[in-house]
């Protein structure tokens, strides 16, 4: 079975966040004292995660990507995955993770079936870092993806740029790419929290790729499967790959695949919509009529495209671990 919406996009990705909570406070996405912590009760329990995703593969998901707040946070986190992991028709189980809990956990993902890990990682300077986490983990993540990798895990490190507080490291990011034979993508900055002249911060895409390209030469790859809104280029005589997230700059929405489901249940065709289905009454049922039929109704609602751009937005102002970015 294939999940196409009204503008013919197959839909076959989904973004599943197991939490809200987190044990960052990165500037661009909470505030320092966090968001409102979501009552106990109002977070979907692990089977109903379970319900929503077996749900969702059977009507044509094939990519699940855990994410939060932190997902390593949450207790049961590793059996939970193992679970996922078990659907039939799952192509690809992934994960986004700060890092900060890497160095305990890696091999327990990996067995539990995790193929990729996406790790965020903003600066590779004690300082900087410091400044954009609130907090002093640089080493503790260094560390946990130097074991991730050693456990086999394939990762990619995203960066979210921003201008006057990380753009200095962009060349470094790239460098390590090449050096490490690793894939880092380099975010545009979303004003999703809605901070005054944030125009100022953001760094497009095309000028992350002129500063990179001005020290090392690059090629264009195509798609892969699955392909997510990166654009990629190999970087010349290395393995490394950097890729481009051009959020704002140049909306990837014609290619949109995903749909997104919160820890509280809320179903949602696009990051920038307020528009969400909740799925709790579904879940209330014995059987998945009811739960079909709502998954089935947010893809059919996926909007052509969201309306953000470097000069306004259209949307209330939200925490991306609320929803899982
Ligand atoms: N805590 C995990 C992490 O940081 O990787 C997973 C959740 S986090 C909300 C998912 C992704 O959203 C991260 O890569 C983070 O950098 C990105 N993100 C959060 N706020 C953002 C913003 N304002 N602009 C761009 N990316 C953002
Ligand atoms: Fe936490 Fe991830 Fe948000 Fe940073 S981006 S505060 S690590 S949820």
């Amino acid at each position: 079975m294939k999940l196409v919406d009204t503008h013919g996009r197959v839909i076959d990705y989904l973004r599943l966040s197991v939490t809200d909570r987190c044990n960052l406070r990165c500037v661009y996405c909470m505030p320092r004292q966090g968001v409102l912590k979501t009552t106990h009760d109002n977070i979907l329990r692990y089977e109903e995660m379970y319900r929503i995703a077996c749900c969702a593969v059977s009507l044509g998901i094939r990519k699940i990507r855990i994410t939060g707040g932190e997902p390593l946070v949450r207790n049961g986190i590793v059996s939970f995955l193992k679970q996922l992991a078990g659907i039939s028709d799952v192509e690809q189980l992934v994960l986004t993770t700060n890092g900060v809990m890497l160095y305990e956990l890696a091999e327990k993902i990996r067995d539990a079936g995790v193929q990729r890990l996406n790790v965020s990682l903003d600066s590779l300077d004690r300082e900087t870092f410091a400044s954009i986490t609130r907090s002093d983990k640089l080493t503790t993540i260094l560390q946990g993806i130097e074991k991730a990798r050693l456990c086999g895990l394939h990762i990619k490190l995203n960066m979210v740029v921003m201008r006057g507080v990380n753009d200095h490291e962009i060349i470094d990011f790239a460098r390590l790419a090449a050096d490490s034979s690793t894939t880092v993508r380099f975010i545009e900055y979303m004003p999703v929290i809605r901070e005054a002249e944030w125009q100022r911060m953001l760094v497009p895409s095309r000028e992350v790729l002129s500063r990179i390209g001005s020290c090392f030469q690059l090629t264009p790859l195509g798609p892969a499967d699955f392909a997510g809104p990166s654009s990629n280029f190999r970087i010349d005589g290395t393995d490394g790959v950097v890729g481009v997230i051009t959020a704002l700059s140049d909306h990837f929405c014609s290619f949109c695949n995903r749909i997104r489901v919160t820890s509280t249940g809320q179903a949602k065709g696009c990051l920038f919509s307020d528009a969400s289905v909740d799925l709790k009454p579904a879940l209330m049922e014995q059987d998945n009529i009811m739960l079909a039929r709502m998954l089935k109704s947010v893809v059919e609602a996926k909007p052509v495209g969201h309306l953000i751009s470097s000069s306004g937005c259209s949307y209330q102002s939200f925490s991306m671990a609320s929803i899982g970015g």
